[in-house]
């Protein structure tokens, strides 16, 4: 969707303009003034004839004309009034500044009802309310009370929270960062921050798109929008406060291990979104994207006047996991034909502390043309003869000669520096406060380049029994039977291709002793109940059991034990079933979060899943690459690997499981949380058995 209007308004009308300095409806009408904004302005106050030099309207209709933008500023319940007004005269975009509604409870919420409902009617598009407004450095147009007009630029940011945003303009206008568009959405009773993600990633001015959230109002398109959008141009959120998921539904090792972060966290990395820790890192990684070209790769050259400092980048740059460029022959040479001899040539090049401008000039002129190197990082420290302005000239001048590769700079001090920096910051060139964060910088840059080009996302569909499955979860929903029965469970696994092991409930200890005849010793009994969530916990596991003898003893001794145990647990029976070959026991499971869908997890499995807590989530349906992404992020993987001697087990195997799972999720989205635990899986070639599960459904 355009927010042109928004953007580039011909004529803007301020509606509750007021003459009272101090007052929101003043300083917003004087922000727009002093920004220089070259179209018409309207206020619009009945109570008086003009505020400054501006002639001032009593009503909308007495404008004569219709203004492209309105700002309302009046208080919320005239709010309708307002809006009706701009319904009769044709206004097509308003921002509503006035607080007052869905934010302070019910009556709020119907009255910014209202408001919605005027504007659908009428195809009127709303920011807000509740918010700071609008500003567009580059068009000269500060619609918002948020502070003064910023410098053009490539970050387009956008906050739900305009207090923050206040805060972020001061920041930035302090370190002279550049904007293309900001927007603040206040309640996002229309215009939501999706909107505002599409138009500023349609917008050639914008570079990158940065923003503050509370909350994401549509979460599955949420995903896919951002995805696309994340393939031309980065977006680095701050997410505040997570979901409540996690902590209701417990039903399952996979619900109780979802954190109320899990589900951003596999929405941002799913969507390629960068997630930032603080406003600082946000402006860190902004003014980095904005600037400078994406690295093609990981690896990094240092170039310093202070070998301490050098060796801080070179630690910070093996920590991130990013390469130490080895510099060709070539360079090294050209690089020793200008510096003097007691310079270190290699990777991070010293140039001295005796360094002038010059050589910072020289060298990294050579080392942008090193083919090993993908992004230069420039140290500097202000020491006894150093030329930090002429430096900053000289960096800046030779990385606008060689635009290819980011350089990034970090020149370190305060007073010293200042106007360094500032040059740099004008240049173009991102300047940090410390080689970590330049460093961390340049990781997050890489790892945006690599998520970028990722092989595109195939999602492998198999072969399965679809009606199946229909059957039991119709069944189940019709009856209001939330956790599906060990035998349905057993079918609905074995129709999406997962083996499980032979078995059957016995009521009495000689029907347990036949089935095991049946069945083939050893076996497994377990007590069967849908009120028992961990059986182990309570003693409802018995494993290995090589005859008749000890299948009715185990048998008898549970049936005795666990009523006594647990009064209140509807006791079906006892599973009698085949026991499996050793091999490695994991997790497969899945919960379905509310806004965002399926979450899949991976991790260790057995009794000591939640203990342990090695997993890890990922967004269905998965790809290939995904599922076995999934089993690489955890410490698990290098057991599953084999370690010391001992055989590793069928990694393709597990990846297929939690694909076939992810199909099945996807295809039911009556199922709520799945877990397959154990899943034991053997060496290579094997085949893995899905050994223990729990289905639950409910209706969509
Ligand atoms: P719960 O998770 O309710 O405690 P499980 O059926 O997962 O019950 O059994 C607990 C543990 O017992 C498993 O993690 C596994 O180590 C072992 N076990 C259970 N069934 C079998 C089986 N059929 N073959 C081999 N080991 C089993
Ligand atoms: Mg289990």
């Amino acid at each position: 969707m355009s927010l042109e209007k928004f953007f580039n308004p011909a004529s803007v009308a301020v509606v509750g303009a007021s003459q009272k300095k101090g007052k929101v409806g003043y300083e917003l009408l004087i922000n727009l003034v002093k920004a220089g904004y070259k179209g018409k302005i309207y206020p619009v106050n009945p109570n008086t004839p003009a505020i400054e030099a501006l002639k001032c309207y009593p009503d909308l209709g007495s404008i004569g004309q219709i203004p492209e933008l309105v700002i309302i500023i009046v208080p919320a319940n005239i709010v309708p009034a307002v809006m009706q007004q701009c319904a009769k005269i044709g206004v097509k975009a308003v921002i509503i500044i006035t607080a007052g509604f869905k934010e302070i409870g019910k009556e709020g919420k119907d009255l910014e009802q209202q408001v919605i409902q005027i504007a659908r009617r009428a195809n009127i598009r709303v920011i807000g309310p509740n918010c700071l407004g609008v500003i567009v450095p580059k068009n000269n147009l500060n619609a918002s009370f948020g502070g003064d007009l910023p410098r053009p630029g490539g970050i387009g940011y956008i906050s739900q929270s305009g207090a923050l945003l206040a805060a972020i303009l001061d920041m930035a206008n302090a370190e002279g960062i550049g904007f293309s568009k900001l927007v603040s959405i206040g309640n996002k009773a229309d215009i939501n921050e999706l909107d505002v993600i599409e138009a500023l990633g349609e917008d050639s001015d914008t570079k990158v798109i940065a923003g503050y959230l509370e909350s994401i109002t549509n979460g599955s398109s949420f995903v896919a929008q951002a995805e696309q959008i994340s393939h031309n141009k980065p977006i680095l959120l701050i997410k505040a406060g997570g979901t409540a998921a996690g902590a209701r539904a417990a039903s399952s090792h996979t619900g109780s291990l979802v954190g109320s972060e899990t589900a951003y966290e596999c929405v941002f990395e799913r969507a390629g979104i960068v997630r930032c820790e603080s406003i600082r890192q946000q402006f860190d990684y902004a003014q980095a994207f904005a600037n400078q070209p994406p690295p093609a790769g990981q690896s990094v050259a240092v170039i310093t006047n202070a070998g301490g400092v050098g060796i801080m980048a070179a630690d910070a740059i093996e920590r991130q996991g990013l390469t130490f460029a080895k510099l060709t022959d070539e360079t090294i040479n050209k690089l020793a034909s200008r510096l003097p001899p007691a310079a270190n040539l290699y990777n991070p090049v010293d140039i001295l502390g005796d360094a002038l401008a010059d050589r910072y000039e020289f060298s990294l002129d050579v080392v942008l043309d090193d083919p090993n190197v993908n992004t230069v990082l420039v140290l500097l420290t202000p020491q006894a003869v150093t030329e930090p302005a002429a430096a900053a000239k000289a960096i800046v001048r030779i990385a606008q000669q060689k635009p290819d590769k980011p350089v990034i700079a970090c020149f370190l001090g305060a007073a010293k520096v200042a106007d360094a920096v500032k040059i740099l910051v004008e240049g173009k060139i991102p300047n940090y406060d410390s080689p970590e964060s330049a460093v961390a910088t340049i990781k997050v840059m890489a790892e945006y380049v690599r998520w970028r080009s990722r092989p595109k996302r195939v999602v492998k569909m198999f072969p399965v029994n679809r009606r199946k499955v229909e059957n039991i979860v119709e069944r189940h929903l019709r009856q209001g039977i939330r956790e599906i029965s060990e035998s349905d469970s057993k079918e609905i696994l074995e129709a999406y291709g997962f083996v499980t092991p032979n078995g059957a409930i016995a009521t009495t200890s000689e029907q347990a002793a036949n089935m095991a005849d049946q069945i083939g010793y050893p076996v497994v009994l377990k007590i069967w109940s849908p009120d028992i969530l961990h059986k182990s916990d309570v003693g409802g596991v018995r494993v290995g059991l090589d005859n008749r003898r000890a299948v009715m003893d185990a048998f008898d001794l549970m049936m005795y034990r666990i009523p006594q145990q647990l009064p209140q647990a509807n006791i079906l029976g006892v599973l009698v079933q085949e026991m499996c070959r050793k091999g490695k026991e994991v997790i497969l499971g899945m919960h379905r979060d509310p806004h965002f869908g399926p979450l899949m997890m991976f991790g260790m499995g057995g009794t000591m899943v939640e203990v342990l807590k090695d997993v890890s989530f990922y967004l269905a349906p998965l790809t290939e690459e995904e599922a076995k992404q999934m089993l690489v992020d955890t410490k698990t993987y290098r057991i599953l690997k084999g370690i010391r001697g001992e055989e590793g087990v069928d990694i393709e195997a597990i990846a297929e499981g939690l694909q076939r799972l992810s199909q099945l999720v996807t295809e039911f989205p009556e199922i709520k949380e799945i877990d397959i635990n154990p899943y034991i899986v053997g060496p290579a070639g094997t085949v893995p058995v899905a050994v223990d599960a729990r289905i639950s459904v409910e209706k969509t």
